[in-house]
């Protein structure tokens, strides 16, 4: 079917056009499968996915668990709080007890960076057959996120066939919060691996000038870009200007959580600068969709009533399309486990 190699699913810094296109297509699959009546596909039976959330998640966690059980596995969610870390146990111990139950699919979210990379590193030392995947590290990165987006975008340009090929050329401008945002780092990854101009928009200590080279060299850690010819990568601090002549517009939630102190003035001011209402909008010169990760920050990174208008806003459909996004990614991983489970 494809040229798939990946064993885990960390960044998508290494993933060829070939691997976008290979996920799409088996989302856009999985997408059309109905939800009720023949719900489960039989994929992932006898297989146990583990969620080990040790950031709070609401969309990507559940959006795991229910692909996995679209797919017929088992799933087990780690709770850190009510864990024994609290008793000081490693992490790596802690990923360790879930092996030994027989998780073969490791979905891994961490505050800090590279954790879900170490992990797998450290797993495929102790010759184990586990895939993980990355629920989000750090200000690194987040897969699944960049590749759902990407999904909603080439299902938004090319309903019936959503493939890398729907973006080429199209003008994307992502505004806000990207110097904090693992998102935006992964969407840089995916959008300009399909020939997109990337438009980044916010004021410069959000939006580092360093980001008009982010895909410039080989992505860290790496020999070589797996992808050929990339698509570009701008940096726009008026929002008006980055909006003329948009395909579609992303905008990003102020990670307040990550920031140092001093990095804004006001939030009714950043609004005021960078906000996407319907007004704003018009600068792109026709209807074009506005897409946010989550979670929103209402009338700060876009106006509730943007938000909640099913004729600009993808922010619903995103979610939508997590799963069978993830539900590619699971199948796609549990290819290159051993055969046989090896659960007690
Ligand atoms: N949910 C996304 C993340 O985990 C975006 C965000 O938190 O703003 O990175």
């Amino acid at each position: 079917m494809s040229d798939w190699t990946h064993r885990h699913v960390l960044d998508l810094a290494a993933f060829s056009l070939s691997d976008f296109a290979t996920v799409l297509e088996l989302a856009q699959r999985f997408r059309a499968m109905p939800t009720s009546g023949a719900r489960k596909l039989p994929a992932l039976q006898g297989r146990l996915v583990t969620t080990l959330f040790f950031e709070p998640s609401t969309r990507t966690r559940s959006s795991f668990e229910l692909a996995a059980r679209r797919l017929s596995a088992d799933v087990v969610s780690f709770t850190p709080g009510s864990s024994s870390l609290s008793k000081g146990e490693s992490l790596l111990d802690t990923v360790r007890t879930y092996v030994a139950m027989g998780a073969e699919l490791l979905v891994v979210r961490h505050r800090a960076t590279a954790v879900p990379q170490q992990l797998a590193e450290a797993l495929d030392a102790a010759g184990e057959s586990v895939a993980v995947l990355n629920g989000g590290d750090g200000l690194h990165s987040h897969p699944s996120q960049g590749l759902l987006d990407l999904f909603t975008l080439a299902r938004h340009f090319a309903p019936d066939a959503p493939a890398p090929e729907a973006l080429r050329g199209r003008r994307i401008v992502i505004v806000g919060d990207v110097l904090h945002s693992r998102v935006a780092r992964s969407n840089l990854w995916a959008l300009t691996a399909c020939g997109a101009e990337v438009v980044l928009c916010g004021p410069p200590t959000l939006v580092p000038e360093a980001f008009a080279d982010f895909v410039a060299a080989p992505p860290p850690g790496q020999a070589r870009d797996p992808v050929t010819a990339r698509g570009l990568v701008r940096i726009e601090r008026d929002l008006d200007t980055a909006l003329a002549g948009a395909d579609a517009v992303m905008t990003l939630r102020l990670q307040q959580e990550r920031m140092q102190q001093n990095l804004l003035t006001s939030l009714d001011g950043y609004h005021r600068r960078y906000g996407l209402t319907h007004g704003r909008l018009a600068a792109c010169g026709r209807p074009v969709p506005v897409l946010h990760p989550g979670p929103v920050n209402r009338g700060v990174e876009m106006s509730g009533a943007l938000l909640d208008d099913p004729a600009v806003s993808l922010v619903e459909e995103q979610v939508r399309n997590g799963i069978p996004i993830r539900m590619a990614l699971l199948y796609l991983l549990q290819s290159s486990l051993n055969p046989s489970s090896k659960r007690p």
